[in-house]
């Protein structure tokens, strides 16, 4: 660390927020950077919306008190049946409307007087509001042949005693949903003219009782609408709340013929219910490096399906299916989900890559990609398909006995490209559907078909090549993020992010940070999260808002198993409004910014910010109030009084909550408000910084040299093409001291990082610099002709192996590395020779030394002693050049410190303050080289994400600026 004389905080009238049209100017710089690196730009508004405070009302937790899908197969989730002798209940695979079983219950004829054949649920504390809901089938019983024969579908009691009840009820010759129920001691009852019992159809029926003397109510709803409502009235006959809710056939009286129902999706709760949400069923991305998440895999004899990581989508891995060459027959490859429940209106979307076999020889050779089983037999298929000597993108199924297919012409298969394709079917005997999206635009429809040929619902999915037809040569495509689901999915994306800029111009930036490290996003308004199929597509969630709106529950079940990034407002007062008991609020103006982790504490102060970066508040926390959450494992905060970091577990591996202070539109805030979010990214996503963040991130496992070197191995294994890598000495305990080369030309560039063994996060600034100049050298014509012709780069991640592993600043022989250089001092230590020796094999004329800086000092830069001239002249503007481009890719341009606007990334020529004896002077002086110092704000007692993350970004940018600015090369 420290490597400068004098340290001083910038202090200037040009430090100025970047105006928007600057935060966007693309340099040609920039278009080089561009290429890993998409830059969002967006202006920053002022606002100075209040937060909500003080009291605000929320509603009590969704209490779920009983519910059953009959899955077990039997009605032993309930307390109790009750027939009357010759009926029955019992549980049946016939038609359930969800999963694979459902009640049936039968009464037989009766002329006069009732008969019954429900099952119960008793509820140990009595309720005063109460939300029964289930499906009902009429399969038998209607219609009734004399007004005022009734059955009853659910019916709840009062103090053991019957209360009302939802039914079919005659009346004026016409079968009516109708409810019943007491007001006081006399009779109240309505029915409904909007919809009407019919056999033969499932219906949402939701019934609802409020016990009150004066303000009592009954209502209904059918398929999610009121439609029958009685208010008050006294529901008190028989006590003041309800104890036993029946479902079934509650009452049938005076029916002359026997009546048969149906009942399934049974749930009772203390707050409105509502239809069965849509579903996510199925979500694979075949990261587990198998098709482990699947029922399984079929092939045909000779042909595979393998996962494997050369070609994803997303991610690592993907899957390959591949079918050989046939003359005449099918041939398939392909895995598959079989479904749980099963389903009439189904949604599978995959990625989809045709790496070989377009195109087709003949019309009508084909080869299926997605698949629809109905009750075990194919249904339809999504497929390539040849015709009219065009390989086209096709749909077929039937209607009926009878085939039905399509094709388009929008858009055309071809090899090499992915395809985002969505499947639909709907299974109706009239209204059926088969629909086709290609890359989230719907582009195939057959509708008004009979697709019950097989069944009524969908069993099985098949992704892949589920049938190859006559394609007389091999097959190869790969698929990747596959999901199933109940409501449409639509492309792939990674993180949503819950909230609007209008509303919360924090959320830009999010935008932003996901942008800049390429990672898929999709803004969503908290109105568009009404259930768990609305976020369970996503790896991760972003939810910062102002007043809610989203489902909350859902929210909160998506953190069991994945990350969410919350603001803090909606953590204490949507997702846990419990919370707030334990908080105290007072005033503050006081604006700081994060420090360091740490464990969350009663009394530790929680700063909640407005959107213009002010402190709005502070929270004291009061920790028990947290233990009510069973998950809690890690609360962290920064700075010991103001910003908190919480961290709340899900039940998976990268799930749970963070919850952060993150109201920025200040470039200032948003340094500040970037970093905490940096760890819950990476969780989700590795991408290219965060896969070395991991590890800081992860704990100490970070430290371990072996591991920076086999990665360093792996990168030279992986592109072998270019990289080469030599060990050029030893520590003093013999360690290997490696440098990794890339570039075929003349002029040589030495970079080096852990020269200070306890500076780490240059060691993986080192990787990651060769990570993109692998990069660069592929994608990018300039710096592949520069690399091949012109430049010979030498990366030395760990120039101090030793002082790595024991982290210290110096070598094994307590030598400082970069004090050991002539003309200051002569070399006696192994690893300065190291470098002298490679410097004098290889004359350098760039040569980069990185360090760590100390606190949030502004980076210096600093170039050797002896370097005079026009070559003095080239580093400096090299420098400011590197450090502007730094900037204008809005890489936390500045950031405030007590008070102070600073510069990062400022040029400074910093002529030694005596000391001539460091690396940098030593290859100015004897070579003459263009030099760098490299030292930022990275430093901390503790090596953590935060600063590593930093360095990384910050290093990788401005060595790779340099380099192209500095014309001496
Ligand atoms: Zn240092």
């Amino acid at each position: 660390m420290l490597e400068s004389a004098k340290l001083e905080i910038l202090k200037g009238e040009n430090m100025m927020p970047l105006s928007p049209q600057r935060r966007v100017q693309v340099t040609s710089l920039i278009l080089i950077i561009i290429i890993s690196i998409i830059i969002v730009g967006y202006a920053i508004e002022s606002s100075t919306i209040i937060p909500s405070s003080g009291s605000i009302y929320y509603q009590p937790e969704f209490q779920i008190l009983f519910n059953d899908g009959f899955e077990t197969g039997n009605l032993n989730a309930w307390n109790g049946t009750k027939t009357t002798t010759g009926d029955q209940i019992t549980t049946a695979t016939t038609n359930p409307y969800e999963g694979s079983y459902h009640a049936v219950c039968q009464t037989n004829a009766v002329t006069s007087g009732t008969k019954y054949a429900y099952s119960y649920v008793s509820l140990a504390t009595p309720v005063s509001e109460i939300y029964a809901r289930a499906y009902f089938y009429i399969f038998d019983g209607l219609p009734l042949d004399d007004n005022d024969d009734r059955f009853g579908l659910i019916a709840f009691e009062v103090n053991s005693q019957l209360q009302c009840t939802f039914r079919v009820h005659r009346s004026g010759g016409v079968d009516k949903f109708n409810i019943i129920g007491f007001n006081g001691t006399a009779i109240v009852q309505k029915s409904t003219s909007a919809v009407y019992p019919e056999e033969g159809k499932w219906y949402c029926i939701e019934f609802y009782i409020k016990v009150h003397s004066i303000k009592g109510e009954y209502r209904a709803w059918i398929n999610g609408v009121e439609q029958i409502t009685i208010t008050n009235v006294d529901t008190t006959r028989y006590g003041n709340g309800v104890n036993c809710i029946r479902f079934g056939l509650t009452s049938t009286i005076n029916v002359q013929h026997a009546v048969t129902i149906y009942y399934d999706a049974v749930v009772v709760s203390t707050r409105y219910i509502g239809p069965l949400e849509a579903q996510v069923l199925f979500t694979d991305g075949f990261e587990s490096g198998g098709f482990y998440e699947w029922s399984g895999v079929k092939t045909t004899s000779g042909d595979k399906a393998t996962v494997t990581a050369t070609n994803p989508y997303h991610g690592t891995f993907s899957a390959q299916y591949q079918t050989s060459a046939i003359n005449s027959g099918t041939k398939y490859a392909y895995s598959y989900v079989t479904l749980t429940k099963v389903v009439t209106e189904i949604y599978a979307r995959a990625y989809v890559y045709i790496a070989d076999g377009l195109p087709l020889d003949d019309n009508d050779d084909r080869f299926g990609l997605i698949a629809f089983e109905v009750n075990g037999q194919l249904q339809c298929t999504f497929r390539v398909y040849r015709s009219g000597g065009v390989d086209r993108f096709n749909l077929i199924g039937f209607n009926g006995t009878n085939i039905v297919q399509k094709s388009t012409d929008a858009i055309y298969p071809e090899i090499g490209k992915w395809y985002c394709i969505e499947f639909y079917i709907k299974v109706h005997s009239i209204k059926g559907e088969y629909r086709a999206w290609i890359n989230g635009v719907e582009q195939i429809s057959i509708t008004n078909v009979d697709t019950t040929r097989y069944g009524w619902g969908v069993t099985r999915v098949r992704v892949g090549l589920t049938s190859t037809i006559n394609v007389q040569h091999a097959v190869t495509v790969y698929c990747d993020v596959a999901a199933i689901s109940t409501q449409y999915i639509g492309e792939f994306y990674e993180f949503a992010v819950i909230g609007t800029p209008e509303e919360n111009p924090a959320i830009s930036n999010f935008y932003w940070l996901f942008g800049n490290q390429s990672i898929r996003y999709k803004a969503l308004k908290p109105s568009d999260v009404k259930g768990s199929v609305d976020v369970d597509l996503f790896e991760g969630l972003v939810v910062w808002t102002k007043n809610g709106g989203y489902n909350a529950g859902a929210v909160k079940k998506f953190a069991q198993k994945h990350v969410v990034i919350s603001h803090i407002w909606d953590f204490c007062n949507i997702l846990y409004p419990n919370l707030n008991s334990g908080i105290q609020i007072v005033t503050t103006n006081t604006v700081t910014y994060v420090r360091d982790w740490g464990n969350f504490r009663t009394g530790d102060l929680v700063d909640v910010r407005n959107e213009t970066g002010k402190t709005d508040k502070l929270m004291t926390v009061i920790a028990p109030a947290l233990t009510v959450f069973v998950n809690t494992s890690v609360i962290a905060q920064y700075d010991s009084n103001r910003i908190a970091f919480f961290h709340m577990n899900g039940t998976k591996p990268k799930s749970g909550f963070y919850v952060m202070d993150l109201d920025a539109t200040t470039p200032e805030t948003e340094w500040t408000g970037i970093w905490h979010v940096f760890p819950a990214v990476k969780m989700v996503s590795d991408f290219p910084t965060g896969r070395y963040a991991r590890w800081m991130a992860n704990g100490v496992s970070w430290w371990n040299l072996d591991w920076i070197y086999s990665r360093a191995n792996a990168l030279v294994n992986e592109n072998d093409d270019i990289l080469d890598m030599s060990v050029i000495g030893k520590s003093v305990l013999g360690r290997d001291i490696i440098a990794v080369t890339i570039g075929k030309g003349s002029r040589n560039i030495i970079i080096d990082g852990c020269i200070h063994g306890n500076e780490k996060a240059t060691a993986f600034a080192a990787l990651r610099l060769i990570e993109l100049l692998v990069e660069f050298y592929r994608s990018d014509s300039w710096w592949h002709s520069k690399l091949n012709n012109d430049w010979r780069v030498f990366v030395i991640p760990v120039l101090n192996p030793d002082g790595f592993a024991s982290n210290t600043r110096e070598n094994a022989n307590g030598k400082d590395l970069n004090r050991q250089f002539p003309p200051g001092t002569t070399t006696t230590e192994p690893e300065a020779w190291a470098l002298r020796w490679l410097m004098g094999n290889y004359t350098p004329t760039v040569y980069i030394n990185m360090h760590e800086g100390y606190y949030w000092y502004p980076n210096w830069l600093i170039y050797g002693n002896y370097e005079s001239g026009s070559n003095k002249t080239i580093t400096v503007n090299a420098l400011k050049t590197a450090n502007e481009t730094f900037v204008s890719l809005r890489h936390w341009g500045w950031f405030d410190e007590q008070g102070k606007h600073v510069w990062i990334g400022k040029v400074s020529t910093i002529a030694q303050g005596g000391v001539n004896s460091m690396a940098v002077a030593y290859a100015s002086y004897q070579y003459g080289a263009s030099c760098m110092l490299v030292e930022s704000i990275v430093w901390s007692s503790s090596y953590k994400a935060r600063q590593c993350l930093w360095a990384m970004d910050y290093y990788c940018t401005l060595v790779l600026s340099f380099l192209q600015n500095n014309n001496r090369l």
